[in-house]
């Protein structure tokens, strides 16, 4: 059973369309249990289940069955959210006969609802003229087909419309709000070179001309492999050898070939025709019986990525970005933001992450809408289209109607007035009607971010996230490169203070050059961890730091990921080692402020202990916020229980300012929390002095502050402190923003409602 399962499964999500996967699920599953019936509905815009495709039933049936939730054993099936197996179907008082399909003769009846997200999309029967229930295996087989199709139902039934080539229709696709703000632009697919799955669809200005490269890059590649084979002669078994031919073989493959000069002929690029072709000839492997045959999918693939690795080797370099360029990909990273010039860059859209991933965050530090977690947009298929990012909803439209234009053309329009309005602000302090000082910082990573951040009136880094710099090479960056990155971003601020963190990567952040890749990266290599058992690496980079810091004195150090005092001491002991060379080496360096980032739950308990070795403390919310919940900061899934208002994060946030207090430690946050105006009150109610955020957000932090007393704050605080969800908790901060006439600077849900 779960082989047939898994092949079902393989089958159904290489099919092109929704038809296909329909169609393929009837008849895999009625062979496979051995039924005379299978059938498919599915829930319509109106809540009603139209059947869609069967095996078994009368094909005129097609699209004219229809039930209501609730309405026949199809939509008690729905209603109910759970099986029903009968069998005597008719005898059933929700039985209702539709004469067009001929079921009449089928008497016991098994349906399963298909479940995507807590929502019924459709319902799975499989019907039979035998009297008789269906046995416990086979309804817990039909169970598990449900659930596993049920996301391939919801992809295909997303990206439906957009599948034939030059087809524009309006389409909107959810995804989880990554950075704040409304962009309209055109998209710009950024996919892997040599990735089979992620071609952009794209049509090619001149098929002859195409042809002609198609078959170069095909005789460049048939020319590689002879000379490596060549090459290897010697040192290759038999096996081996036949492997080559084969490859040879199939470049030579009159069919594939000829299949990819069809569809260029049909417009497409050579990619996009070669990519189709390959994963057709792709899934006819992988659905055979004989496994060595089988087996020879990985091989179609493998030759596959090696000629498109050929056919993309131009691409790179004819990138070109339109004056507002909408960046889609499936897991966007901090060096394709980088090679989009600043001021093309309107919008972004990950079909991966969440809010908190770090793309996200960059995102909203340089103030680009962004969208995350858009798990079914069919991001190949839209180079080039027009689109819509509403970074405050999560949602992403393509070929937008004029009426969402409109809509988003009015937000824009709000959201610029909202910003100049604030513009007169950025001279005056952060303080409370009755002069509560709060210290208002920044988190940067980008030359870009560092210059807003300047403009908007920032009185220190809180957060200089140095992985950024070296996620932008091709290998690590020397002391020296190091010491003028940083010198710079020093000079920028000084004499503001720049709080540099030490390398923290692992989790979502990887270098290119030095992968990591662990089953639980959250709780793996991580931040400190890694640069302690490289202590070359940190180093050189407490070095560069401390050279860098020549003459401003602004900089201080601090310390990712920790979780434990040894960490901690080992750390600070590197440090000084650093600290001493340079001086023994005649720099005219002062020892820096040296901080902890509590970012894991343990910390939090050891806030005591850390206080008295450190210069100061910062919160990691974002990790905080992770590690508390048990919720992968990076996972779209679970993004909608990611609560940085939880309960629990308030009273550890609450926990860690109190504990900081009674050691006279300063602390600060910076974690996203600190960004959002609501939370910033809380923050400041709860005694942080020092709030660090993404630049974009600067400025409506301090509008608030600006108009509330301290007093109100403790108010505030006590009564949500006593809130037992989060959602509560919201509900409870967006009245006091109300209120007090502060909606206008959070933008809540009723003012940008979602447009269907
Ligand atoms: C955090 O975890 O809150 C934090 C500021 O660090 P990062 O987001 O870079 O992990
Ligand atoms: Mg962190």
């Amino acid at each position: 059973m779960l082989e047939s399962l898994r092949r079902i499964v393989q089958e159904v999500n290489a099919a092109p369309n929704l038809r296909d996967v329909l169609n393929i699920i009837v008849a895999r599953v009625r062979s496979t249990m051995d039924t005379e019936v299978c059938s498919v509905y599915l829930r319509n815009e109106q809540d009603v289940y139209v059947l869609m495709a069967t095996e078994g039933l009368k094909q005129e049936a097609i699209g004219k069955v229809k039930l209501a939730r609730g309405e026949g054993l199809v939509g008690l099936v729905a209603s109910r959210e759970e099986p029903l197996n009968l069998d005597e179907a008719d005898s059933h008082p929700k039985y209702q006969y539709f004469p067009e399909t001929g079921e009449e003769v089928y008497s016991s009846f098994l349906g399963v609802p298909i479940i995507h997200h807590r929502k019924v999309l459709g319902v799975l029967v499989v019907q039979q003229k035998h009297k008789r229930r269906f046995d416990e295996g086979e309804e817990a087989f039909l169970v598990t087909m449900s659930a596993q199709l049920a996301g391939v139902i919801a992809h295909a039934e997303a990206t439906g419309g957009l599948a034939a080539i030059g087809q524009k229709a309006e389409a909107r696709f959810m995804g989880v709000a990554g950075a704040p703000g409304v962009a309209i632009g055109s998209a710009v697919v950024v996919s892997p070179l040599a990735d089979l799955n992620a071609v952009p669809v794209q049509i090619n200005s001149d098929p002859e001309e195409e042809l002609a490269y198609f078959s170069d890059s095909l005789a460049a590649v048939r020319q590689d492999i002879e000379q490596l084979s060549r090459q290897l002669e010697a040192h290759l078994n038999k096996e081996e050898r036949i492997l080559f031919d084969a490859y040879l073989g199939m470049l030579d493959d009159a069919s594939i070939a000829g299949e990819v000069a069809e569809k260029i002929r049909a417009g497409y690029s050579a990619q996009y025709a070669w990519s189709q072709v390959i994963l057709e000839h792709v899934a006819v492997f992988s659905r055979m019986e004989d496994p060595y045959l089988r087996e020879r999918a990985s091989d179609v693939r493998d030759l596959g990525s090696r000629v498109l690795a050929y056919l993309q080797q131009n691409l790179a370099e004819e990138k070109t970005y339109p004056e507002r360029t909408i960046l889609v990909g499936e897991e966007l990273t901090a060096s394709n933001l980088g090679e989009v010039p600043v001021d093309r860059l309107a919008g972004i859209v990950s079909q991966r992450g969440s809010s908190n991933s770090h793309i996200a965050i960059l995102a909203r530090s340089l103030g680009i809408p962004t969208v995350m977690g858009a798990v079914d947009l069919p991001f190949t298929h839209l180079e080039g289209h027009d689109m819509v990012v509403d970074g405050y909803r999560g949602a992403v439209y393509s070929d937008p109607s004029q009426r969402v234009r409109d809509h988003y053309e009015a937000i824009l329009t709000e959201d610029k007035q909202l910003v100049a309005s604030l513009e007169s602000i950025k001279e005056l302090p952060c303080e409370t009607i009755d002069h509560r000082r709060v210290a208002l910082w920044v988190n940067t990573g980008l030359v870009a971010d560092a210059m807003i951040s300047i403009e908007r009136g920032a009185e220190g880094v809180g957060l200089y996230r140095t992985e950024i710099p070296f996620m932008l090479r091709d290998r690590f960056p020397s002391e020296e490169e190091q010491r003028q990155v940083y010198r710079e971003q020093l000079a920028t601020f000084a004499p503001r203070p720049v709080t540099m963190r030490t390398l923290d990567i692992g989790g979502d952040k990887s270098l290119p050059y030095f992968p990591i890749s662990e089953d639980n990266p959250f709780l793996g290599w991580r931040g400190i961890r890694v640069t302690l058992d490289h202590p070359e690496i940190f180093l050189a980079q407490v070095r560069a730091m401390l050279k860098a810091s020549e003459g401003f004195d602004n900089l201080r150090i601090m310390l990712p990921m920790v979780s434990n005092v040894p960490e901690l001491e080992v750390a600070l002991m590197l440090i000084y080692r650093a600290y001493d060379e340079l001086l023994e080496e005649g720099y005219k360096v002062k020892m820096p402020p040296v901080g902890v980032m509590i970012e894991v739950p343990a910390a939090v308990y050891q806030v005591r202990e850390f206080a008295e070795r450190v210069d100061f403390l910062s919160v990691g919310s974002n990790d905080l916020t992770q590690y508390l919940l048990a919720v992968d900061r990076n996972n779209p899934r679970v993004a909608d229980l990611y609560h940085s208002l939880h309960p629990a994060v308030l009273k550890a946030l609450a926990s860690i300012a109190k504990d900081a207090k009674e050691q006279d430690t300063p602390v600060s946050i910076c974690g996203e929390l600190a960004g959002d105006p609501a939370a910033a009150m809380l923050l400041v109610g709860m005694g942080y002095d020092t709030l660090s955020m993404n630049a974009t957000n600067l400025l409506k932090v301090k509008s608030v502050i600006r108009a509330v007393s301290a007093q109100q704050i403790q108010h505030l605080l006590q009564e949500v402190m006593t809130l037992a969800d989060a959602d509560s908790v919201n509900r409870r901060l967006e009245d006091a923003f109300r209120r007090a006439g502060l909606s206008r600077v959070m933008r809540f849900d009723s003012e940008s409602a979602l447009i269907h």
